[in-house]
């Protein structure tokens, strides 16, 4: 494969339901930027929570993706179909391991046996909610054994990391907000922050592109990839999510909002791709528009 001329990016859902207008926005920005920037779309399948994934949500999802005719420069969604892929999660138990090795030699790994409980009772005696580096529960220090039933933590530092959000311009926040990043959760599954910083590592992801309310786990995720050895951070673009009627953030659970339900009632994909543009502000109208102009919509804050 030739090298990109320009970023590579990433469309990475999680199968833990129907796709959503909600990730038909976040498609037309992850296209928008590769289209504008030179550069190219990764597809990764990010179920890391075993619990919360379903295989059958993943077919759902390739085939929402085929029927949309929205494909990615690498993996072809028949390639997930066949059998294990470097851009599935659950397939890819080794390199999570293998980078929290690579952390613990940069950074302390430690156990902890806090549960929301211990959090909701330092809140209570201490009038509000632990922040900085550790946990309440001072479980650095504690030495427990690491076993099923604990959460992983690793302790990323304080302080404060800045980026130059493509869309939301100079931002920066506290890296520990709601104390150390739990790299693993006491169900045995790696966490969300910590799987994307590993793959946008091991896929050579230098460009992030997804909703705004991720804006503010940016930070400690950007100390993460530092103290995993990236030395430059990726690029990050936060965009507007696509909201209910009351503001509240789309979820999964909203049938309404199901690609499959849209398009099985009769709406064409081009009217999808037109409402999706309209929700986050990207056309006054919802008028029906083919994917690549829809893309074409993108620019830059
Ligand atoms: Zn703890």
């Amino acid at each position: 494969m030739t090298a990109p001329a320009g970023p590579t990016t990433r469309f990475a859902p999680a199968p833990t339901g129907r796709l959503h207008l909600g990730h038909l926005a976040n498609a037309i920005y992850v296209w928008g930027f590769a289209r504008r920037l030179d550069g190219r779309v990764l597809l990764r399948i990010e179920d890391h929570d075993r619990q919360r994934c379903r295989p059958e949500y993943e077919v759902a999802l390739l085939d929402d993706l085929d029927r949309l005719e929205i494909a990615a420069d690498e993996p072809a969604t028949d390639e997930l179909r066949v059998g294990p892929s470097p851009y599935r999660q659950s397939d890819n138990g080794v390199a999570y391991a293998d980078a929290l090795e690579r952390l613990a030699r940069s950074t302390e790994v430690y156990a902890c046996d806090c549960s929301r409980a211990t959090f909701a009772t330092w809140q209570a005696s201490n009038g509000r909610p632990w922040s900085g580096p550790g946990c309440p529960g001072g479980c650095l220090a504690r030495r427990l054994e690491a076993r099923s039933g604990l959460t992983l933590r690793a302790a990323h530092g304080d302080g404060e990391e800045a980026w130059e959000d493509l869309l939301l311009g100079a931002r920066s926040g506290p890296v520990s907000e709601d104390g150390d990043l739990p790299v693993r959760d006491r169900n045995g599954n790696w966490t969300y922050a910590f799987c994307v910083v590993v793959d946008d590592i091991r896929h050579g992801v230098d460009l992030v592109v997804r909703g705004e309310d991720l804006a503010d786990a940016t930070p400690a995720q950007i100390r993460l990839a530092r103290l995993l050895g990236r030395e430059a951070p990726p690029e990050f673009a936060h965009h507007p999510l696509v909201r209910r009627a009351d503001g509240s953030k789309l979820s999964k659970a909203d049938g309404a909002t199901a690609i499959a339900a849209l398009l099985g009632a009769g709406s064409s994909k081009e009217q999808l791709f037109g409402e999706a543009l309209q929700r986050v502000g990207l056309a006054r109208t919802g008028e029906p528009v083919r994917f690549e102009v829809a893309i074409g919509r993108v620019r830059r804050g």
